[in-house]
């Protein structure tokens, strides 16, 4: 079947009891057995929930993988992947990293006594150079966020395969519509599923996806063990989103795409980050390994000062003022005060993050209307 086929159909069958065309929302916590050990493949709802699975095997189907696994959270599925390691272990990552992972890494985790070095991945040899003795995991987002930098994933698989270190792909930005991390070489998918996946910003969530029947089996364990599982209704909201994820994503692309084009050639902007840009220096690989570039679009104005980008994002009407992305409706946001405030000053200017960085997540709304509001804002 095809993707916008299996958006809607895989992992769901109407409901044998009635006939419900949509997956009931299982308010249970347990299931009643008829001797002791004798389930029917539920005993308890931490360990697993049929509208849970149904989402698991819907999304495992999207990213072209055996197995899926949901959280309560991206973070949530982000803690379960790195409890498969230890203290002395090092990871490798990229040093334009969603906010948030880069605190759990450098706040939660390396406090148990794990490893971490974040280095410019759009370069495999930078990634490569920073591999140690104890690596056990190259953990990647591309595009990244919010400088929307490409990383070759099947280069820096091969890199991985060969020294046996896990690859994990964060893939919220460009979701399973348009790229697929595992077979481009990738061990695990990451999604935060409250993003373009769930697609209507009324529901938070997270999942893994992998084919590796161990690793599954070891992340199972983790989300049974730790217990940071989503609830049903949440499952169920995250099933009906990614139902259009095909269509939206087709729109969301269509109008960054525009909207990148214009701001481009404005001359109020100083610079545009967008791989669809010819001149984006991620543009080849992003062509490659991806079906489209995306629905998010960073750009500095001209002048580049914060005090600019803090005032235009409070100016825009349609563009909601907001962190998050993926939903519907379009946001804008000012990183360096929002999203990444967790990132020090230092980490942020190595990597290229402007003080007066603005971020749209741009929405399925009239093109036209965006654009208009854009322009008004920047005034
Ligand atoms: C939002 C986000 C996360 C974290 O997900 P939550 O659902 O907010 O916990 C991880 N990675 C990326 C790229 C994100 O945008």
């Amino acid at each position: 079947m095809k993707f916008s086929t299996r958006v809607i159909h895989a992992g769901q069958v109407p409901d044998p009891s009635t006939g419900a065309i949509m997956t009931p929302v299982y308010l249970t916590s347990t299931y009643v057995q008829k001797s002791p050990g004798t389930h029917q493949g539920f005993e308890y709802s931490r360990t697993g929930n049929p509208t849970r699975s149904a989402l698991e095997q819907n999304l495992a189907s999207l990213e072209m993988a055996k197995h899926g696994l949901c959280f309560a959270s991206g973070l949530a599925a982000t803690d379960a992947v790195l409890k498969l390691f230890q203290s002395g272990d090092h990871v490798v990552s990229s040093d334009d990293l969603y906010g948030g992972s880069h605190r759990i890494f450098t706040q939660v985790f390396q406090q148990f006594g794990m490893q971490f070095d974040f280095v410019d991945a759009s370069s495999s040899q930078k990634v490569a150079d920073a591999i140690q003795e104890n690596t056990r995991m190259v953990w990647l987002e591309t595009p990244t966020n919010p400088l929307l930098k490409i990383t070759d994933i099947a280069e820096i698989s091969k890199i991985c395969r060969e020294k046996s270190i896990l690859l994990v792909v964060d893939n919220t930005f460009a979701t399973p519509c348009l790229q697929q991390p595992i077979a481009l070489g990738a061990d695990i998918v990451l999604h935060s599923t409250t993003k373009y996946l769930g697609g209507h910003s009324d529901v938070v969530g997270g999942a893994l996806v992998t084919s590796d029947d161990d690793l599954h089996q070891r992340l199972a364990f983790i989300q049974n063990a730790s217990g940071a599982i989503p609830g049903p209704l949440d499952c169920f909201l995250t099933l009906r989103g990614v139902k259009t994820l095909d269509v939206r994503m087709e729109r969301h692309c269509s109008n960054a795409d525009q909207i990148a084009r214009w701001l481009n050639d404005d001359p109020r902007v100083d610079r545009v980050y967008f791989p669809g840009l010819e001149d984006h220096p991620g543009h080849e690989v992003a062509n490659r390994q991806m079906s489209a570039p995306g629905g998010m679009v960073s750009f500095v104005l001209v002048g580049d000062t914060e005090q600019e980008a803090r005032e235009t994002v409070s100016r825009t009407k349609i563009f909601a003022l907001a962190e998050s992305l993926g939903g519907v409706e379009s946001l804008i946001e000012h990183p360096v005060s929002m999203t990444h405030g967790a990132i020090p000053p230092e980490v942020r200017k190595a990597a290229g993050l402007s003080d007066s960085l603005i971020r749209l997540s741009v929405g399925i709304e009239d093109v036209g209307d965006l654009q208009e509001d854009l322009d008004a804002a920047i005034g």
